[in-house]
């Protein structure tokens, strides 16, 4: 394949003013360059203009009529022989399969351009469901049962309870990761507030840690957008309560 050959179709397409975007500022920047496929367009649209002619003047010029054909014949792979007669009724059954290749030429510019799109379309899909699946698997890590919470702490030290929390106040999420809890009498929970930097604190959860004192609050129903100043914890009646009423036993600022 020559470095032509490759614009071949698009050059047809111009010829014809369908070629658009991406591809005509590839063929027009080519043309600038090579006066091979500059020649190739000038016949091309000399050949659609004598074609405009034919089909509204009753003689075509014997030349474009050859040439026409030709064209035709070469589209069809066979040989088509030139009659010597020139009655334009002749020409009718070529004006109109010409016409049919141009409105072929049409339908697939615009096939291609939609599987181009459909193309785009699967490959963006894919990504995104790619980003879900890493998400997922962060989301297990952190909060299947069957995740081992270790916590690493200096030798002789007693574990001390720890919390962890990972707040977006642009989407309103928070995941909270807790270890080392204190267990509770069963007339308690603990309740997990998120204090924003005006107003009062607000419930972001509760929790009973599990048998080895870890606990985790993902996603609790928060408003989106609010800017927290810190995060704390207070030990509650079970069911929890709209507002704390005991001092916090754990804290950490935002
Ligand atoms: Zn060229």
């Amino acid at each position: 394949m020559s470095v032509h050959d490759q614009f071949a179709e698009d050059l047809a397409l111009h010829a014809l003013g369908a070629l658009a975007g991406q591809e005509k500022e590839t063929l027009e920047k080519h043309l600038e360059e090579c006066s091979h496929c500059r020649g190739e367009l000038q016949q091309l649209q000399s050949d659609m203009t004598l074609l405009a002619f034919s089909t509204m003047g009753p003689v075509p010029p014997p030349k474009s009529r050859k040439r026409l054909l030709r064209a035709i014949a070469r589209e069809r792979g066979a040989q088509v022989t030139v009659p010597k007669r020139s009655a334009w009724w002749l020409l009718v059954p070529y004006v109109v399969s010409t016409a049919l290749i141009v409105v072929a030429a049409f339908l697939w510019k615009e096939s291609r351009s939609l599987n181009r799109t459909l193309a785009n379309l699967e490959r963006r899909h894919a990504e995104m469901e790619k980003q879900l699946r890493v998400a997922q698997d962060l989301v297990n890590t952190l909060t299947s049962p069957e995740s081992k919470h270790i916590t690493l702490a200096p030798v002789k030290a007693l574990p001390q309870p720890q919390g962890k929390a990972y707040y977006l106040s642009s989407s309103g999420h928070l995941i909270f990761l807790a270890n080392n809890l204190a267990p509770l009498l069963p007339d308690k929970v603990y309740e997990l507030w998120l204090i924003p930097s005006t107003g009062s604190p607000i419930p972001a959860g509760l929790f009973q840690p599990d048998s080895h004192g870890a606990a985790t609050v993902v996603n609790p129903p928060l408003p989106i957008g609010i800017e927290a100043k810190a995060f704390a914890i207070t030990i509650e009646p079970a069911g929890g309560s709209p507002a704390p009423t005991s001092q916090p036993i754990m804290l950490g600022a935002a």
